[in-house]
């Protein structure tokens, strides 16, 4: 791969974390103006890692009009000069992505195999995709010298702090926008980590700021007169109150929200390549994803040998320090989001589904679930329904392809799915039939910088990644 990455961090020595630190505004770490910081832990251990300044509306106020003055600029630089800035950035990230996927997973507490090998590697892959774009504008397919739209509010959740980070920021800079960005409550240092980068980089002052706060700060930042574009990614209830937000105003949105993404497996799929499919669909970053394939849609005359396949399976994944290279589920973000996890299956258990929890030993302190298995679902319930974001798979039958289609596609959300058969043609058929914004054939949650991510339904709309992501940031 071009895209090579450091070896393992062997431990959080890797990376130095300041007691404390600022917004970065204008090129500068600076306080919150009424001076309020928050903390944020390691979900894994409890343990505080760093104090953050928290963003007011007069911080937002000030970044806003550091992004507006830096625009002038940025953007009547030529395609080519933005570029070199953005493979500047590309290369410090590869060059830092031991620190960087150290600090990841400490702030958020997914396996370091995750960072190392997942998030480092798509992160300085998007930013080397979108550097090459910046000076082929006018070849992307919109008409002769399309214009950036001014500063871009993005507003990004905790489970893929950084790769989320490089999603927002990349193709706006790219294509001459700059950026006002505030990261999740939970997990603020590698944003803050990669403002760093950015002044390595030498990028000008304004160009991109962050401001690390809970959801005041993020309404403040959709809500400030001076920003053109809201970027989003996150639950779609918040999503749905950003678009009453900017709804009578002229900012341009694009909305990344839920999914309850279905995998179908076909009675002639190889069992054993399902499984780990179906493992990584959902187990991946404890489930705590998106596009997970949260529901898995089994052919009924395999379900019995499926099951077994995955429980033995589930029993050998190793669930505990996320700093260890061995460690295959690391914690849940936070205490929230595991009352939230437990609650849900609790509400499975109570309307009668079969539950099953993998073997593991649950470390004392910090936030974690076991890998957990539901049967006897129907789609009635909750658990087949409702989002849970966590290492929870519900599982579902169906006895043809078009009941299979049916299932699929009975939820209010459309972002992801998943096909397992042998037969190509099915694929075809399959995936032209499922409402979902990306469908992955006998593999999944396989992310490239080249391919538009985003959701049908209420998973929300617009398109990210890829040629499609430009046109997000571009008046054509
Ligand atoms: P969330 O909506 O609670 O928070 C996301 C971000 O929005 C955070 O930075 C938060 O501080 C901020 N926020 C909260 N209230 C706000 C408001 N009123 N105005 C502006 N900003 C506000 O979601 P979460 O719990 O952090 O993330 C989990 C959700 O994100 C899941 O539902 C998941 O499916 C979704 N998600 C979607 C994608 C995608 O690409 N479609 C990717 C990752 C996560």
């Amino acid at each position: 791969s071009p895209f090579e990455y450091a070896p393992a961090p062997e431990s959080r020595s890797v990376v130095d974390i300041a007691p404390s630190y600022g917004l970065f505004i204008d090129g500068e770490f600076t306080e919150a103006a009424d001076g309020k910081v928050f903390k944020t832990v390691s979900p894994a251990t409890e343990e505080v890692l760093a104090e953050v300044a928290q963003a007011g509306t007069e911080d937002v106020d000030r970044a806003v009009k550091a992004a507006r003055k830096a625009f002038e600029k940025w953007s009547a630089l030529p395609g080519s000069e933005r570029a070199k800035y953005l493979f500047r950035i590309a290369r410090i990230i590869q060059e830092r992505s031991r620190e960087l996927a150290v600090l990841e997973t400490l702030d958020n507490g997914k396996p370091i195999k995750e960072t190392r090998d997942a998030d480092l590697p798509l992160v300085a892959a998007h930013f080397f995709y979108y550097a090459g774009w910046a000076d082929k504008l006018d070849h992307a397919g919109f008409g002769a010298n399309p214009k950036p739209l001014g500063v871009a509010g993005q507003v990004i959740p905790w489970n893929f702090p950084l790769l989320m980070l490089a999603w927002k920021i990349a193709p706006a800079l790219a294509t001459g926008n700059t950026v006002v960005l505030k990261p999740a409550e939970t997990t603020p240092l590698t944003a803050l980590f990669f403002a760093d980068i950015c002044r390595q980089a030498g990028l000008p002052k304004g160009v991109v700021n962050i401001l690390p706060g809970y959801g005041e700060t993020g309404a403040a930042l959709v809500a400030h007169p001076d920003v053109n574009k809201v970027a989003f990614t996150g639950s779609t209830a918040v999503g749905k109150a950003i678009a009453r937000q900017v709804a009578g105003t002229d900012k341009k949105v694009t909305l990344e929200l839920g999914g309850k993404g279905a995998n179908i497996v076909f009675d002639d799929a190889p069992i054993d390549q399902a499984v780990e499919g179906i493992v990584n669909g959902i187990f991946f970053n404890q489930g705590q994803v998106c596009c997970a394939g949260s529901r898995l849609l089994v052919q009924e005359s395999i379900h019995d040998e499926l099951l077994d396949s995955l429980k033995r399976r589930l029993n050998t994944l190793r669930l505990g320090d996320p700093l260890d290279k061995n460690t295959d589920i690391g914690a849940i973000n936070s205490s929230e989001q595991l009352a939230r996890i437990t609650s849900l299956v609790d509400q499975g258990e109570a309307e009668g589904a079969e539950r099953w929890t993998a073997s593991c030993e649950i470390p004392s302190a910090g936030y974690w679930f076991a890998p957990t298995v539901f049967s006897n679902v129907s789609q009635a319930h909750t658990i087949a329904r409702d989002e849970i974001f966590g290492p929870v798979l519900s599982v579902l039958t169906f006895r043809t392809p078009d009941e299979a289609v049916a299932k699929a596609n009975n939820s209010q959300y459309g972002l992801s799915a998943g096909i397992w058969t042998e037969k190509g043609s099915r694929i075809l058929s399959v995936a032209n039939k499922l409402r979902a914004g990306v469908v992955w054939a006998n593999t999944f949650n396989k992310f490239d910088p080249t391919s538009p991510f985003g959701g049908y339904k209420e998973s929300g709309f617009g398109r990210e990644g890829g040629r499609h992501g430009l046109e997000a940031y571009l008046d054509v």
